[in-house]
């Protein structure tokens, strides 16, 4: 869908407010310290975003726990907040265009994936959280007659969530949603790459009724911000979602202070296997250039590794080098564009130097490797494969986050399950291949959180989204699994008194 917006002059006009939300206002660093956030569409300067600094961070956790403990939220009837929650989730969709204007400024994503992807996709997770809320029951164990026992689901109190730049309004659903509708008080740390869409949310959250000091966001530096809030002593949890080494140091700080709750989302290397019986690999290579491509490649589950029997190999690729130019780099805040800026200039120059590193590994550059769209300041990339790679190779195995996919062939399945699983990570799989109990004994052994069958990028909100290995440490986001993240299970006995009833 495409509407008649000039978003170029909106973003001219943008006014964007890069302050600390914090007890319901928005304010200043305490010492008044600011970052500039440069957009990778066109390197111009959007705003100046306030530095959260350990003082900051203590004074927005000392808010979320006086506000947990004094039950102005988390007392609340599950009824309550549903309707708080509904509210919400319809003011970001009226407030949908400037939030995603925020977003494709912020990282360069297309315009229209804001608006048709990620802002709808974060309403649909507020506003399923918030209808699940009032329907889940807690639970009587099946123990003795003499006594009862339940089983009851409490919020955690004070939680902290450090999100990535790449989806920025989903990623941010995706925590505060479980979190406000289990009564939680959160602060949220949005990436320091698109921190606008985040604070934007204050100000609805305000106006959807949500009490002050339940939301807070708290923009900053990982290193300093998110750090400051990961080891306070005062926090109960850490939702995460970046890349796996942050994601170790987050297990670290939570070791060297209170031993809080840590909930890890985190990189990928994901595995697309072709199989010889596959027989519809046109919609395959659709579907993985679609994949590996959009979002200029830096998607968590993007499945940056083909893995394909030797024997349809170059038929496969034939059909995937059809799709390439469909994915052309252009300017993101015209609406037919597809594919967009990556997220700054450092993290392409990063893309660039993996271009190096695998044609110096002896893979051979089919296409792309090289900067595209040539605009001052901006950030642009080709979609670049490689074939003839070794799963043992650097471009094989670390997570690129760019638009480069590497072609690895196999002689067997079996050896396409080997090489699948020869990776740190385990996030997502697919798995082409016309007989289905084939493709689900393959799905079976490829050791991942999520394995789509003729498929990616199937999922919704419905289930359960996590990774295995260094993917993450097993929680999972999404579907009501993410919500029992969220609480604390507390088992009660009641000794129940024989009755005399002669
Ligand atoms: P990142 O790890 O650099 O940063 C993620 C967040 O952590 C940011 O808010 C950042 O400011 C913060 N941070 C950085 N250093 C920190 C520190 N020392 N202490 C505390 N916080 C710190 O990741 P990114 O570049 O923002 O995002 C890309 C990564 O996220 C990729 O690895 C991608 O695969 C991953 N990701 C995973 C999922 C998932 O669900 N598994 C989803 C999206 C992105």
């Amino acid at each position: 869908m495409t509407s008649t917006t000039d978003w170029s002059l909106v973003a001219d006009e943008l006014c964007a407010n890069g302050k600390i939300f914090v007890n319901g206002r928005y304010i200043n660093a305490h010492n008044g310290a600011i970052f500039v956030k440069q957009s990778p569409v066109d390197g111009r300067n959007l705003t100046g975003i306030s530095y959260s600094s350990e003082v900051d961070v203590n004074n927005a956790v000392c808010v979320a726990r006086s506000a947990f403990e004094d039950g102005r939220w988390s007392k609340r009837l599950p009824t309550e907040r549903k309707e708080i929650l509904l509210k919400l989730a319809e003011l970001i969709d009226e407030h949908k265009e400037k939030l995603a204007i925020l977003d494709t400024l912020s990282m360069g994503k297309p315009i229209r994936d804001c608006l048709n992807n990620d802002i709808p996709l974060a309403v649909t997770c507020i506003k399923w959280y918030a209808e699940s809320i009032d329907k889940i029951y807690d639970e009587c164990v099946p123990s003795r007659p003499d006594v009862l026992g339940t089983i009851t689901r409490e919020p955690l109190g004070v939680v902290g969530a450090i999100t990535p730049w790449n989806y920025p309004m989903e990623n941010v659903a995706w925590k505060i949603a479980p979190a406000l509708a289990a009564g939680n008080s959160l602060v949220l740390k949005p990436a320091e790459q698109a921190s606008l869409s985040a604070i934007y949310l204050g100000q609805l959250a305000v106006e959807a009724g949500i009490p002050d000091g339940i939301f807070n966001v708290i923009p900053g530096i990982g290193e300093v911000t998110g750090k400051a809030l990961a080891v306070h002593k005062d926090v109960d949890a850490i939702f995460f979602t970046g890349s796996t080494e942050v994601g170790k140091l987050i297990m670290q700080y939570a070791g060297q202070s209170n031993m809080k709750r840590v909930a890890l989302e985190c990189g990928g290397k994901s595995a697309f296997v072709v199989l010889k019986d596959c027989v519809h690999l046109d919609d395959a290579a659709r579907v993985l250039a679609q994949n590996i491509f959009s979002n200029q490649g830096q998607t968590c589950t993007a499945p940056s590794r083909l893995i394909v029997e030797e024997d349809v190999h170059d038929e496969f690729i034939d059909n995937l080098m059809q799709y390439v130019p469909v994915y052309q780099p252009g300017n993101p805040l015209d609406e037919k564009t597809n594919v967009g800026a990556m997220v700054s200039r450092s993290h392409l120059h990063k893309v660039l130097e993996y271009v190096e590193i695998g044609q110096n590994e002896g893979a051979k550059l089919l296409t792309g490797g090289q900067e595209a769209y040539p605009v001052e300041g901006g950030a642009y990339f080709e979609p670049t494969i490689f074939d003839q790679v070794k799963n043992d190779m650097r471009i094989a195995q670390e997570e690129i986050f760019g638009p480069v996919l590497s072609i690895i062939s196999v002689k067997s399945v079996a050896e396409a399950i080997k090489k699948a699983n020869e990776s740190s990570y385990g996030l997502a799989a697919a798995v082409w291949c016309e007989n289905l109990s084939m493709a689900h004994q393959v799905a079976r052994k490829i050791r991942a959180g999520l394995v789509h069958i003729n498929s990616y990028g199937d999922d919704d909100i419905t289930a359960a989204f996590g990774g295995y290995k260094q993917s993450g440490n097993g929680t999972k986001d999404k579907s009501l699994h993410a919500l029992d993240e969220y609480v604390e299970f507390k088992t009660t006995w009641i000794r129940l008194n024989s009755l005399d009833t002669s």
